[in-house]
């Protein structure tokens, strides 16, 4: 099968298994499968993978897994940043929070990268394959129900309308995953109590190198060092951007400058509230995360906090975890539902605990920092990680490999 090859209806049984999302869940997912001998479909309502603002980090367990697949070193060819360190700045106070360079991977870094590099390189590896397809601005509309079981998917592409009837369909559309909603899975809403504004600000030469969190009275700005320019997360109330923007540009301006004084003489990059782009931040969960025919990973069954950045390696690792768990199986014939749920029972653990410490920082640090009035003073965990370095190798094995990190156990057909 080739990319974009077909644009009608593929035969029964010439896909296997339709993929329905190409981020890096989907991706990743085709990826492995095709590298299986898995004939597999990856529709993406999008024409291109060129989206601001989704993530840029490819974590070390990601990185491993690059290595894992050999793709590694043509990988990291790519032009990137490493971060090796994450550190935040609490009033006047810096603090080291993770320290990647004790990770037992190859890379004690994370790789920042914009997401369409990362996915435009996963796409154009699976291409190599002869059983993969990616069918972009092909957007996914229903499930084709058969015999009490999910039998396949519609989608609207600009020729026109496309079915295809395949032994599994993976709901990786991400927290807005229509497909999810379309299967009337329960959704349990964990709640999130902030949003996010990304913008970005030129970097300088002379500007600090270090990615870093800065939090102070009321307000908590994140800033990636992107090369030449900053990306930056203006971290803000659940709620919050309609007050903000009625304050007006030039107040807004004035609190970054007020967390970030070098920042001052180029706020003036951003013209409008177009250059500020509104994130709003969900943390939820699948009671169940499949059905007979259905598997739903990455976001579309668990859509994460920003809070440590790893909404991205999650995703990943169920995509790695559900190859492991399907490859073979789907050489065979369509997976019986107790096998599906195999990928719950096995990443859901993880999934829980990741969103229960992204909560707890978000109602016991983020929360009490956005509503204080004086200046924070270092809650008592980051003052710990300040005192013994020791300490800030824990948060690097959370947020870099994250609770249970998966390998590559699928097979390369031969
Ligand atoms: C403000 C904010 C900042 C974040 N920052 C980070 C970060 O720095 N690092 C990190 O690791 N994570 C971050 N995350 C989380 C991260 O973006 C997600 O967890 C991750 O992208 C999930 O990957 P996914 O493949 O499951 O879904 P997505 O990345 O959402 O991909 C879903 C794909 O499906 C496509 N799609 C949707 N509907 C359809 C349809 N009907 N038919 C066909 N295609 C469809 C979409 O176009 C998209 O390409 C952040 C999240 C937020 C909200």
């Amino acid at each position: 099968m080739n990319d974009q090859a077909q644009t009608q209806t593929p035969a029964r049984g010439e896909v296997r298994c339709c993929i329905v999302g190409g981020g890096p869940a989907g991706m990743m997912l085709g990826y492995l499968l095709a590298r299986a001998g898995v004939p597999v479909m990856v529709l993406e309502k999008h024409g291109d993978f060129l989206r601001d603002f989704r993530g840029d980090t490819i974590h070390p367990s990601t990185l491993e897994l690059m290595h894992e697949l050999g793709l590694l070193e043509d990988f990291l060819k790519l032009p990137h940043q490493e971060a090796r360190q994450l550190a935040g700045q609490v009033g006047d106070t810096l603090i080291n929070i993770a320290d990647f360079s004790y990770l037992p991977t190859h890379c004690k870094f994370i790789a920042l990268m914009p997401q369409w590099d990362f996915l435009n390189f996963l796409a154009e590896r699976g291409r190599r394959l002869p059983a993969f397809a990616l069918r972009t601005e092909a957007e996914a509309t229903a499930l084709i129900r058969e015999g009490g079981r999910v039998a396949g998917v519609r989608a609207q592409t600009p020729q026109g309308p496309l079915e295809i009837h395949c032994d599994l369909v993976v709901a990786a559309d991400g927290r807005h995953s229509a497909m999810r909603k379309d299967a009337g899975l329960e959704v349990m809403e964990l709640g999130a109590p902030i949003d996010v504004l990304w913008m970005r600000l030129r970097r300088r030469a002379d500007d600090p190198e270090q990615t870093l969190g800065r939090f102070d009275v009321g307000r908590i700005m994140v800033m990636i060092n992107r090369g030449d320019y900053w990306q930056c997360a203006f971290v803000i109330r659940k709620g919050g951007y309609q007050e903000i923007r009625e304050r007006g540009l030039d107040a807004f301006r004035e609190e970054i400058a007020g967390l970030m004084p070098y920042l001052r003489e180029r706020l003036h990059e951003l013209r409008d509230w177009d250059d500020v782009k509104l994130l709003t931040v969900t943390v939820d969960r699948l009671r169940r995360w499949q059905m007979p025919g259905l598997l739903c990973i990455g976001d579309c069954a668990h859509a994460m906090s920003p809070i440590g950045g790893v909404g991205i390696n999650l995703a990943i690792q169920d995509a790695v975890a559900a190859a492991n768990l399907l490859a073979k199986p789907l050489l065979d014939g369509a997976p019986s539902y107790d096998l599906l749920r195999g990928l719950q029972e096995r990443r859901e653990w993880p999934t829980r605990m990741t969103q229960a410490v992204q909560i707890l920082v978000q109602n016991k640090v983020i929360s009490r920092v956005l509503a204080s009035q004086g200046r924070p003073a270092p809650p008592w965990p980051l003052r710990l990680l300040g005192r013994w370095p020791l300490l800030q190798r824990l948060p690097a094995r959370l947020v870099g490999l994250g609770i249970r990190p998966e390998h590559v156990q699928s097979p390369a057909a031969g």
